[in-house]
């Protein structure tokens, strides 16, 4: 028979690191691509992430440490290549979304963390899984932006501006690199239900956001995990440089 593998073992052999792995997002990128056979370097601040890599069948490991501190990720980056002898896929999801404030009330500490953890680290990241990548000939990349990366948000500018830089650097990334046979995309979500949009809503300002989406409701994270997927899978071997929205329509208008 011929024709595409199934899409439960589209990822088979393939090994990836995801950031940010202990809950959220994260935790369902990391599940989904273990359903699909990638056996998975799980990362995260939170020890929950030894728990996430341990319940994976495909095989998994993990390492707790802050993302924007470059010994984390080559830390994790040497242990994904010790266990299974190199990194396949890359998804940088680990991020913050720092004290909404106005522009004139953010605090310079707020800035830096902010961008320390959604921008440095991601390029960070990249920066220690390219040569392994490009020596194996060829990887996906793809990094968790968001849609406030494509239109502005009030009191998220700092935020907004991270994301922002995230999409700029896949795009450059993406052109340095295809020769390499190496794709770099960045998925931009609108509101998913996790513990980051929880922590920033109440009870009534949960539907003002929802009305946000054309489809009037948040996403659940399986649904970006999904998309993540396509993108590390041979399914998308002809997308690259691509800030994708997965925001059920907010920014359709
Ligand atoms: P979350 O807070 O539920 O999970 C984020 C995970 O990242 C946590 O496990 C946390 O411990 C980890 N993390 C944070 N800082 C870290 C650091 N310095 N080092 C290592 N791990 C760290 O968040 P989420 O909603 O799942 O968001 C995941 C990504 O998606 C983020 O980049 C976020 O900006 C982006 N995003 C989320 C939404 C949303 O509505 N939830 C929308 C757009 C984009």
């Amino acid at each position: 028979m011929t024709g595409s593998p199934p899409i439960r073992s589209r990822l088979a052999g393939k090994v990836a690191l995801v950031t940010g792995a202990a809950q959220g997002i994260g935790e369902a990128v990391v599940r989904r691509l273990g359903d699909e056979g990638a056996r998975v370097m799980c990362v995260d601040l939170d020890a929950n992430v030894y728990t996430v890599a341990a319940n994976l069948g495909s095989g998994g490991a993990a390492l707790v440490g802050d993302v924007s501190d470059h010994r984390v990720l080559e830390s994790a980056v040497a242990e994904a290549a010790r266990r299974w002898g190199r990194v396949d896929i890359l998804v940088n999801n680990a991020g913050i979304d720092g004290t909404p404030a106005l522009l004139a009330d953010g605090e310079e500490r707020d800035f830096d963390r902010v961008i320390d953890v959604n921008l440095r680290a991601c390029w960070l990241a990249m920066k220690h899984v390219l040569p392994g990548m490009v020596a194996a000939g060829g990887g996906a990349i793809v990094n968790i932006a968001s849609v406030a990366a494509l239109v502005g948000f009030e009191t998220l500018s700092i935020y907004a501006a991270s994301k922002a830089g995230v999409v700029g650097m896949t795009r450059s990334a993406a052109l340095e690199y295809g020769r390499e046979n190496v794709r770099v995309n960045a998925v931009c979500p609108g509101g998913v239900l996790t513990p980051l949009a929880l922590s920033f809503m109440d009870e009534g300002s949960a539907q003002t956001w929802a009305d946000k989406h054309a489809l009037k409701r948040f996403a659940r994270p399986e649904e970006i995990a999904a998309v993540v997927a396509f993108l590390a899978s041979e399914d998308a071997s002809f997308v690259t440089g691509a800030a994708i929205p997965v925001d059920g329509g907010m920014t359709a208008h």
